[in-house]
């Protein structure tokens, strides 16, 4: 679909456009300021990370976390209950900080970069011109661009089912500004965005249901996290797993329906659809510039962020197959070093995706880098793996802890990490040194022995871990 203007009211010649305000807003900065830049932002200024993604939900995490510390304390003695939550605070503390920093961003761009213009709708190619310019078309205006990045983003994936019933839904996009808490919600999805929200408003008092297609919660990671995952989960939410979904409707008195296989039934007062993401490269009108999607439909890019068609560079949600926010901003800062260099550079910056880390700010949290137990057997390596549980460390033993582990996977030949999982308090914090080793190729011997580990914190889960592998 191709948004050629109706009526153009407005033309602008640029030397750069940006499609998206999330990463690619960070791209103009002084050593732009010779050239024209146009930025393209059809949604809330600032993108999914500070909007409706990693921010926001981990400033909800965080109450979260202090229910669930407040109604765990009888293990240690410590008498403490949680009375009740007050959503409307917890969510205006929460967009009380974040709005003003997307107002802010946006005022910045408007008023006080003189060679930046902001578009604040929907852009699609349109073809080029006979200079060579991107055409570049939104409802009213049309911008011609020497160079353009697609930093586009990704949106969530709605299942046809629910997409064709009608029926009344959220997603990550509006559901962390309900009005109230609700009492009973059904969480459609079996990702990290689902077990995320899941925990939110689990542990704030809703009565979460879990509808996964899979036999497994969070099932991309190794099998340790997602089965640990899973069992701590069921024990705590309605988890119903291998489901199909078959119809959706709205109650009359308010509220959802959902019919499953076999006629089983569940309702809820609010129904949450997180069922993956997909990248934005399907409404950008590519077609129009000689290129296609990949099969998964992302922009395809090289390994320095440029596409098939000259001139034209992709990052972020839209291009990458790994849709985090760290990716998303590396890949940002080799693509702008890379437009200063210029397109046929013979020194471009090249994009990292060896080493990727990404967690899952969840209850358990988990964290995870390299590659999974049969990632690393099925590619030929010879591994050893460990295994380690947190309760057998001093601060697991401090914790109570009975569920959490950190589980290592090493080389046998070259005794270097190839994945690191762990699922516990503080995963994303403790898996930091792992991510480290495998970045800069640090030995497991080198590692666990070449530095204090102070005692007793929790890392030295990780460096018993490292300890236990037998090579
Ligand atoms: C609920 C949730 C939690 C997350 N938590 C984490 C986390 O903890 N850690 C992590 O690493 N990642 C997390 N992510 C993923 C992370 O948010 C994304 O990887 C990252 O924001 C992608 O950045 P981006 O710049 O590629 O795209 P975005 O930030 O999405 O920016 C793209 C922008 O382009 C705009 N746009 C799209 N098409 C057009 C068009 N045709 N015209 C005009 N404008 C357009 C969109 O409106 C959007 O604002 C989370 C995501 C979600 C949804």
């Amino acid at each position: 679909m191709n948004a050629a203007p109706a009526t153009t009211t407005r033309t602008q010649t640029v030397d750069l456009a940006i499609i998206g305000s999330g990463s690619g807003n960070s791209i103009p900065d002084d050593r732009f300021a010779e050239k024209s830049i146009a930025i393209f932002e059809e949604g809330i200024y600032g993108g999914t990370c500070l909007n409706v993604g990693c921010i926001p939900t981990k400033m909800f995490v965080y109450p979260a976390e202090v229910a669930d510390t407040a109604s765990d304390g009888d293990r240690f003695g410590v008498h403490s209950r949680v009375d009740g939550v007050d959503w409307p605070a917890i969510r205006d503390r929460v967009f009380g900080r974040i709005d003003p920093i997307s107002a802010g961003g946006l005022q910045y761009r408007e008023l006080e970069c003189e060679n930046i213009t902001v578009y604040d709708s929907h852009v699609e190619f349109d073809g080029r011109d006979d200079d060579g310019n991107y055409r570049l078309a939104t409802a009213d205006a049309l911008i011609l661009a020497r160079e353009v990045v697609i930093a586009a983003g990704s949106r969530p994936v709605i299942p046809p089912v629910i997409a064709s019933s009608g029926v009344t839904f959220h997603t990550n996009n509006d559901v962390m500004r309900l009005p109230g808490l609700p009492r009973r919600m059904i969480i459609l999805g079996s990702g990290y965005i689902a077990a995320e929200f899941a925990h939110v408003f689990g542990s704030l008092g809703t009565d979460v249901t879990i509808l996964a297609r899979g036999p497994m919660l969070l099932r991309k990671l190794d099998v340790e996290l997602s089965t640990r995952f899973t069992d701590i989960a069921a024990g705590k939410w309605d988890v119903r797993l291998n489901r199909d979904l078959v119809a959706a409707e709205d109650l009359p008195g308010g509220g959802v329906r959902l019919t499953l296989g076999d006629d089983e039934i569940v309702e809820a007062d609010v129904l949450l659809v997180a069922t993956g993401r997909v990248s934005n490269g399907d409404r950008l009108g590519i077609d129009t510039i000689g290129l296609a999607l990949t099969d998964d439909g992302r922009v395809e890019v090289d390994g320095h962020g440029r596409t098939g068609a000259r001139g034209v560079w992709a990052l972020g949600d839209v291009s990458s197959p790994f849709q985090l926010k760290h990716v998303a901003n590396h890949e940002q800062r080799v693509v702008q070093a890379n437009l200063l260099k210029g397109w046929d550079a013979t020194d471009l910056e090249t994009f990292q995706h060896s080493v990727v880390p990404a967690a899952v700010f969840t209850h358990p949290q988990v964290a995870a880098v390299g590659m999974t137990e049969f990632e690393a057997r099925d590619s030929g390596h010879n591994i050893a793996v460990k295994v380690q549980e947190f309760g057998d460390v001093a601060y697991g033993w401090a914790m109570e802890d009975t569920t959490s582990a950190c589980k290592v996977i090493a080389d046998r030949d070259t005794h270097q990490l190839l994945g690191v999982h762990i699922i516990g308090p503080q995963a994303p914090t403790l898996i930091q040194p792992a991510i480290q080793a495998m970045s800069f190729g640090l030995g497991v011997e080198d590692m666990a022995r070449g530095q204090y580990w102070i005692h007793p914190a929790m890392p030295e889960v990780l460096e018993n871990a490292l300890l236990g592998l037998v090579f």
